[in-house]
Order: C-alpha cells, then structure tokens, then sequence
C-alpha cells in the first residue's frame, strides 16, 4: 500500500476509535445529578471551626502537593521534549545497537530522576501528614512505599514501552494496529490483576472475622443481588488513621476491602452504608467501566502517537520515529502532559461513577441519616478541605465533596420521604 493509503487506513483508525470513545463515554458514565457545592449546606453540616481546621491542614499540604508535580512534569518535559534533553538521555542509554536495553535504561533514569528531584517535597509533605497525625508512617517505611511504587510504576512502564518501540521496528508503517489492540489487552489485564499482584506489595490483606457485622455486610450484599464471597481488611493503620473503604478488580478478582482503621472508629451502621456504598461500585460494574474507558482512551492516544512520533517536530529534536529507542522517553512525557490536561475530564467522570454509588448506598441502606452523619465525623477525621479552591476541585478531586454528599443525601431523604 502507499504511503498516503496507510495514511488513510490510520484516519480511518483514528476515527473508529474516537466514536467508540465517545459512545463509551455517552453510554458508561452515569451523567447525572450531581449538585453543585452548597455553602448553605457548608455552614449547616461544619461548624466554623471545622471548616478553618481543614482550610489551615489544606493550605499547609497543597504547596508541596502542587509543587511537587509541576517540578516533576517541568523535568520530564525538558528531558523528553527537548533536542537537548533528548540528547542528553540517548548519551546515558549509549549508542549501541541494543536498542531493547536503551529503552528500559533511557525511561528508568528519567523515572529515578523525577523520583529524586521531588523527594524533598515528598518529604515536606510527608512532615505535613505526621504533623497533623494522618500519616503514621515512620520516614523509613515512606521512602520504602515511595522506592517500591517506584520500581512497580517505572518497571511497567518501560515494558510497555519497550513492546510499543518493538512493534514499530517489526511493523513500521502498520505499528498503530497491533499496539493499539495491546494497549487495551494490557488496560484490563491490568486492572484484572492488580488487586492480586500490586496490592499485596503495600498492605496485607485478611478476611473480614466471623460475626454479626460480617453476617449482616454479606446479607446486605446478598439483599442487593451482588455476588461477594468475603470483605477483606486491609492493614491500613500503618500508613494512615483516614477511615476509607474501596472495590478493586473485576470477575474472579473482584474484592470489597475496607481498612482497619475503619472497622476500629466506626460505627456498624456506618461500615454499613460504606459497604453499600462501594456494593454500588459492584452493582455498577465501575471498574470494568473505568478500564473500557482507560483502554479506548490509550487506544486513541496511541494511534495519536502514530502521527506524533513520525512528525517533523519529533524528528528535529533527533529522533527517527517510532523505532527510535528515544521515542520511548517522548511517549513518556507526552502521557504525562496529556494525564494532566486530561485531569479535569477524568475526575469529572469519576465524581459522576461515585454519585451513582452514593445513590445505590441510599437506595440499599434507606439510611440517610446515618449516611449525614457519617460524612461529617468522617470529614472531620480526615481533615477534608470543605472550601477546595475552584480549579483544585474541577482538575482532581475525584470524589464530590463531602457538602456535595450531605446535600445528595438530604435530596433523597426530601424524594424518599
Ligand atoms: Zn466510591
């Protein structure tokens, strides 16, 4: 085929892949009626104090926060997108014609540098954590978590990587295919193992002790027709003292883990509409929705990167292509670039997927009081930012906030009455 018939056949790709993109979104996310933050229900729920406790705990962790990834981000951009970085890595990785360890080599030192470069503002934020008493991690077993979310993170990466710069030596004009169709493999086997392979590297996991509580989580399960064979509880209380509870892996990983720390502080009724809470993510099939999402998403990325990597802009910073070893550190920068334009969108569809669950806790539980309640102590425990700065909301909170939560669960009360 020529040149421009490839051309043709990648737009056409592209396009396939933006439409089921868009209908993926359309379908999946739950686009609903989340209520937009309410300072009358801010001044109803919080006292003043609390609402000033969490606005001093915020305005202490968010300068490290923010500066932690704007430092990071300007450095991987200088060294991936620049002539001159790139230069710089392809010195470290050497000339040789390994290409297959110049890749691994180019993106862990662009990894470890980034680690390194902000460790001081980890470390800044970690004091921030133990003084305000969220963190009880010593600094031994945070940099220990930091080093191994590090190899894991880096590690993966540059498997993928290397797949991705393999596929295009192999194929170099038809490259976008395969790497496309991987990209959404690997998004879900992933997800599929990540409870099961990952999680086990920073908590230890036990099932939930016989007795009445576990009686009653496994018949509300049963109540909401959704198959759980077991809560699990993760040893959370060495790294925090936030209460907090999540769902993770889908089909035969599928698992419901709620921290220690919550079965110490709250109440039955309060595990209880938590559970139902993340019985809604299983109900919803969130997880298998945010990997559809993620893998027609890295899809549509990838076939970009098809254009990108065989542009000029690419080739005047000294890179020949996708086949190019140093094209691996390109794509790793411009990930990052687009996660972070990309921030406001996720943690919008998020925010939907967790309203949904919230409602399918208040259908199941029929407790909105309790759920009031809960999200106030709660708040107050974690420090929460009550009064989040506009823009911090819109780009990452991932979660509604914990006024959002109250107002839904009034809503429903008012509905439901
Ligand atoms: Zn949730």
């Amino acid at each position: 085929m020529t040149e421009v018939g490839v051309r043709r056949v990648a737009a056409g790709w592209l396009l396939a892949l933006l439409v089921a993109l868009g209908l993926g979104l359309w379908l999946l996310v739950p686009w609903g009626t989340l209520p937009d933050p309410s300072d009358a229900e801010l001044r109803r729920s919080f006292t003043g104090a609390e609402i000033g406790r969490g606005d001093r705990f915020a305005g202490q962790v968010r300068p490290p926060t923010y500066l932690s990834m704007l430092v990071g981000l300007g450095l991987l951009v200088g060294l991936t997108q620049t002539g001159r970085g790139l230069a710089l890595l392809r010195r470290l990785a050497g000339r040789s014609e390994r290409w297959w360890l110049q890749v691994p080599v180019a993106v862990l030192s662009v990894s470890a540098a980034g680690w390194l470069v902000t460790l001081p503002l980890g470390i800044w934020r970690w004091r921030v954590l133990r003084v305000w008493e969220l963190s009880t991690q010593t600094f031994g077993a945070w940099l220990f978590d930091g080093l191994k979310a590090l190899g894991i993170t880096a590690g993966l990466t540059a498997a993928g990587l290397l797949l991705l710069v393999w596929l295009a030596r192999r194929m170099p004009r038809w490259w976008f295919v395969p790497a496309s169709l991987g990209s959404v493999v690997l998004t879900f086997a992933m997800s599929f193992a990540y409870p099961v392979l990952f999680e086990p590297v920073f908590n230890s996991f036990t099932p939930m002790q016989a007795g009445p509580l576990r009686t009653d989580l496994l018949t509300l399960a049963e109540r909401d027709g959704v198959q759980v064979d077991d809560v699990l509880v993760a040893d959370a209380s060495r790294r925090t003292t936030s209460l907090n509870a999540y769902v993770s892996g889908f089909g035969a990983t599928r698992r419901i883990v709620v921290y220690d720390n919550l079965l110490a502080e709250a109440t039955p009724e309060e595990v209880e509409v938590i559970v139902a809470h993340e019985l809604g993510h299983a109900d919803g099939n969130d997880v298998l929705t945010g990997s559809t999402l993620s893998a027609l998403g890295g899809a549509t990325g990838v076939t970009l990167l098809w254009w990108v990597l065989g542009s000029g802009w690419v080739r005047r910073r000294g890179v020949e292509g996708a086949g190019d070893p140093m094209a691996a550190t390109v794509v790793l920068g411009l990930a990052a670039v687009s996660a972070l334009l990309l921030a406001p969108v996720t943690s919008g569809i998020s925010r939907q997927v967790e309203a949904r669950a919230d409602r399918h806790a208040l259908e199941l539980s029929r407790q909105p009081d309790t759920v009031i309640s809960m999200q106030q102590r709660f708040a107050i425990h974690n420090i929460s930012d009550l009064t989040p700065p506009r823009w911090s909301y819109l780009a990452f909170a991932t979660h509604p906030s914990s006024v959002q939560r109250i107002d839904l669960a009034r809503r429903w009360a008012q509905e439901n009455e």
